[in-house]
C-alpha cells in the first residue's frame, strides 16, 4: 500500500520495477543507516551529488551532525535521529545498512547492543515481509555491510570470499565478528526465503577524513598522536598486518555493488598490506619524521594478518581501489589537523 511504482519514473509500463538497460537510475529515495558516521557520510555525499533523495538514520553514538551538516537545507536530504534496533516505517527504494559501532573501543563498550544492532534491523525487515506489511519498498536493493571480521583471525591469506573464517565465538571481539556473520546469514535467508533483493559487502579497514578522532582505531590513533606530538602506540610486536583502503574507493565499491546484479559477498578493500610498524613509518613520513614509537600490550584475539583477495569484485563489479595509503593519508591528515587545531597551519603534511 505504501510502495509507489511511479517513483522510479517507469510507471505501469514497467511492472517488474526493473530498470531498463542503458538507463541510469536517478532520483531514488535511499536510506543510509549510520549516515552521520565516517563511511556513511561520504556515501551520502556521493548519492546526493548523483541526484538521489537521502534519508540518514543515525543515533549519533559515534556519528556527528557535522559530517552531514553541509546538506542541511537541501530538500533532497533528511536526517532522522533513531536507533536502528527500533522499528521505523519508511518508504524507500534502497537501504545501505551501515549503522553499528565500528571501532573495537566502541563495539566492546556495549557488546550486547553491538550484536543486536547488526541483525535486529534485518529482523525487523523480515517481520515486515513475513506479515506482508509493506513499509520498506525494496525495489532497488539492500546493501548490508559486513566486515572482513567475518574471517576472524584468518588461516587463509589473502582472504577470498569463499573462506569461511576462523572466529572465536566467546571472545571479546565476538560481539562484532559473530554479529557480522549472523547478519550475513539473515541477509541470505531473506534473499532465499522472502525474495528480498540483497547485496553483501565485506569491508576491510578503511580510513579517511571524518573518522572519529579518538575512536582507538590504528590509523586515527597514529595520525592524531603524530599531530599532537605524542608517541605512536604500537600494540604487540607491530608485525600484525592490515590492508588500508581510502574511503572514496569503498564508497565507489558499495555503489557499484548496489547498482550491479550480483548479491555477493564481495570483499571491498585495498590489497596493499602493511605491518603496524610499516604503517607507523608512513605516518612518520607524512606528518613527523621524529614521532616516537611506544609499544603496548596487544588486545585479545587480535587477527594476525588481513588482506583481501579482490578478484571477484574486479571481475564482476569492475571495481578496484585507486588510492594508495601514501596518497590517501595526507587527505586525512589535513582533516584531522583542522579538527584538532582548528586550522591548517600546525605541523606539515
Ligand atoms: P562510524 O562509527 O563512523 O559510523 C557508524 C555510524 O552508525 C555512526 O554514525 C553511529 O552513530 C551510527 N550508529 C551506531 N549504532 C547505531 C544504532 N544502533 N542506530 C543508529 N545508528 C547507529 O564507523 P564507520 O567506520 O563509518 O563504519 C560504518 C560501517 O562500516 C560500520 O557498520 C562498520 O562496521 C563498517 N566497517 C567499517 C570499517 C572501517 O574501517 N571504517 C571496516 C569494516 C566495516
Ligand atoms: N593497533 C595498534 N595501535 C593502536 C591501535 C591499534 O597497533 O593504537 C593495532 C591493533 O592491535 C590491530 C591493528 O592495529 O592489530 C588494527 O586495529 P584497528 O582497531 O584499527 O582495527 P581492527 O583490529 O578492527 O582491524
Amino acid at each position: 500500500k505504501f510502495s509507489n511504482p511511479h517513483r522510479l519514473g517507469f510507471g505501469s509500463s514497467n511492472p517488474t520495477g526493473k530498470i531498463p538497460l542503458g538507463l541510469k537510475r536517478k532520483g531514488l529515495r535511499i536510506v543510509v543507516t549510520g549516515g552521520a558516521g565516517f563511511v556513511g557520510s561520504h556515501l551520502v555525499d556521493r548519492l546526493i551529488a548523483r541526484g538521489d533523495s537521502v534519508m540518514v538514520v543515525d543515533n549519533f553514538f559515534t556519528g556527528r551532525k557535522e559530517n552531514v551538516m553541509h546538506h542541511f537545507g537541501n530538500p533532497n536530504f533528511e536526517l532522522i535521529r533513531h536507533d536502528v534496533v527500533e522499528p521505523l516505517l519508511l518508504e524507500v527504494d534502497q537501504i545501505y545498512h551501515l549503522a553499528c559501532p565500528a571501532s573495537p573501543v566502541h563495539y566492546k563498550f556495549n557488546p550486547v547492543k553491538t550484536i543486536i544492532s547488526f541483525f535486529l534491523f534485518l529482523f525487523t525487515i523480515y517481520l515486515i515481509l513475513l506479515y506482508k506489511v509493506v513499509v520498506v519498498f525494496l525495489n532497488g536493493g539492500f546493501v548490508t555491510r559486513q566486515m572482513c571480521e567475518v574471517y576472524g583471525d584468518p588461516l587463509q591469506h589473502p582472504q577470498k570470499e569463499t573462506y569461511w573464517g576462523n572466529v572465536n565465538p566467546i571472545g571479546v571481539r565476538s560481539c562484532y565478528d559473530e554479529g557480522k556473520r549472523t547478519a550475513e546469514t539473515l541477509t541470505m535467508d531473506y534473499h532465499r526465503g522472502a525474495g528480498v533483493e540483497v547485496r553483501i559487502a565485506r569491508i576491510f579497514n578503511t580510513y579517511g577524513p571524518r573518522m572519529c578522532i579518538d575512536d582507538g582505531r590504528v590509523v586515527s590513533n597514529f595520525v592524531a598522536q603524530a599531530l599532537r606530538k605524542e608517541p605512536l602506540t604500537v600494540y604487540g610486536d607491530g608485525k600484525q598486518t592490515r590492508s588500508f583502503q581510502y574511503v572514496s574507493d569503498l564508497v565507489e565499491g558499495l555503489m557499484r555493488l548496489m547498482e550491479g546484479e550480483h548479491v555477493g559477498p564481495f570483499n571491498l578493500g585495498n590489497p596493499g598490506e602493511f605491518t603496524m610498524l610499516e604503517l607507523a613509518e608512513v605516518v612518520q613520513e607524512t606528518i613527523d619524521p621524529n614521532a616516537k614509537i611506544e609499544f603496548r600490550p596487544n588486545t585479545e584475539d587480535d587477527p594476525h594478518k588481513r588482506k583481501p583477495d579482490i578478484s571477484r569484485a574486479k571481475e564482476l563489479l569492475g571495481w578496484e581501489p585507486k588510492v594508495s595509503l601514501r596518497k590517501g593519508l595526507p587527505q586525512m591528515v589535513s582533516d584531522f589537523r583542522q579538527r584538532i587545531f582548528g586550522d591548517h597551519k600546525e605541523g606539515s603534511s
